[in-house]
């Protein structure tokens, strides 16, 4: 196939690059020199810009950092991707948005005559090298399936979640358990501190019992228990407290457009935005433990 790729960045790049190993042609354009050199040398044809990469595709896949991007690239007043683009393209929004953007960006590109779904991934930068992300799919059940054999180029697991928009519904919905399970792990770790219970203690009992959840058993918060998780190695991500933190963003805004009681939700929003604005941005998200054992220092007991 003939495929446009907007935003070579550290999951775009390696991406576009599974997708020219598989033998498409892919035409790929992005706003940074170093981007650009590495996709060049990994076989992408770099475009003078982002509308010359996707005139005469079959497909325009868009990996950028925020909706304000996909939607600007996409409309750009007259030298947007949607004019660029021949009738009936198939766009393929990968980048991680708000529901709400997603959507208009799906109805801006219907208006405009073409396909649209939005197809948000998790599994970070290493999946996206080794072609094992994860989908979560939104949009109409052909314009899914006939991304199918490019979505399966570059991740194994592929979910169709609804119509246009429940993708990136998914995705925010998936985080925001992830980041409440996260705080809620770390802060059983840091009062069992207090009490006297050591961690492989904790671990062993809450792992077979009803505590068990990806952020203790995986992405263990504190070193020993599971010895692969980033608390082992000074918490390099892994996930990245400022990716928790914007994925959390867009679940507070789902959250007020919907009117949901999500107390929780919100508080660890809140958390994550806080842990994100300092050290905790570069780091995994489990660091949280870390402020949260730094706060609890200087309290004293009841
Ligand atoms: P990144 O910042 O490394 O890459 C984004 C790229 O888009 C940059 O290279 C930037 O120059 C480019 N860009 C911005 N505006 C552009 C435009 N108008 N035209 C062309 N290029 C443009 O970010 P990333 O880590 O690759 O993340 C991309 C998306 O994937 C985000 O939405 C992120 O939330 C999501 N995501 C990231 C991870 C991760 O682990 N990094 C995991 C899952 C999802």
């Amino acid at each position: 196939m003939d495929i446009a790729f907007i935003g070579l960045g550290h999951m775009g790049g390696p991406m576009a690059a599974n997708l020219v190993r598989a033998g498409h042609r892919v035409r790929g354009f992005d706003l940074v020199d170093a981007a650009i050199s590495a996709s060049a040398e990994a076989g992408v044809e770099i475009a003078a810009s982002a509308a010359d990469a996707a005139s005469d595709v079959d497909v325009v896949i868009t990996m950028l950092p925020a909706g304000r991007h996909v939607l600007a690239a996409y409309r750009d007043e007259g030298d947007g991707l949607l004019t660029a683009a021949r009738a009936g393209t198939l766009f393929i929004d990968c980048s991680t948005i708000a529901v709400d953007d997603a959507r208009a960006a799906h109805d801006l590109a219907i208006a405009a005559g073409h396909r649209q779904i939005d197809a948000p991934v998790s599994g970070g930068v290493v999946g996206a090298e080794a072609g094992t992300l994860a989908f979560m799919v939104g949009g109409g059940a052909e314009d899914v399936a006939a991304a199918g054999p490019l979505l399966s180029v570059l991740g194994g697991r592929i979910v169709h979640c609804g119509g246009a928009g429940l993708g990136q519904a998914a995705k925010v919905c998936n985080n925001m358990i992830l980041g409440i399970s996260m705080i809620g792990v770390s802060e059983a770790f840091v009062l069992g501190e207090r009490l006297g219970l050591s961690h492989e203690a904790l671990f062993d009992v809450a792992s077979h019992a009803s505590g068990q959840c990806w952020a203790l058993t995986t992405n263990c918060p504190v070193p020993g228990p599971v010895p692969s998780s980033p608390a082992n190695h000074d918490y390099r991500p892994g996930f990245a407290g400022a990716l928790m933190a914007k994925d959390l963003g867009l679940a507070l805004e789902a959250i007020a457009t919907t009117g949901v009681d999500a107390a929780v939700g919100r508080l660890a929003g809140a958390i994550y935005q806080a842990f994100a604005a300092g050290d905790g941005a570069r780091q995994d998200f489990s660091g949280i433990i870390n402020s949260i054992r730094e706060r609890s220092e200087g309290a004293h007991p009841a």
